[in-house]
């Protein structure tokens, strides 16, 4: 099953409202940037939508990638 989940990009300013926001708990604000951890996102959007600097973008999440070997 393929789900979409959020990543923040750079740019990230730290202002802690996709953290505030998100129903989940799935953001972490690390010194360098807020992280979305992919086990916890629901992909709601919240996050992206409030995002005042607009580093938040959704990306199509593989579980596991198939191999092409026989
Ligand atoms: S998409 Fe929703 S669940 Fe995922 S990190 Fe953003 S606010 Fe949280
Ligand atoms: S809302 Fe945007 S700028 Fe604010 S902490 Fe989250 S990713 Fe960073």
């Amino acid at each position: 099953m393929n789900k979409t989940i959020y990543t923040v990009s750079g740019g990230c300013v730290l202002c802690g409202t996709c953290q505030s926001v998100c129903p989940a708990d799935a953001v972490e604000l690390g010194t360098d940037g807020a992280r979305i951890a992919p086990a916890r996102c629901i992909g709601c959007g919240k996050c992206m939508d409030n995002c005042p600097v607009e580093v938040i973008e959704p990306e199509l999440q593989s579980p596991n990638e198939p191999s092409h070997d026989g």
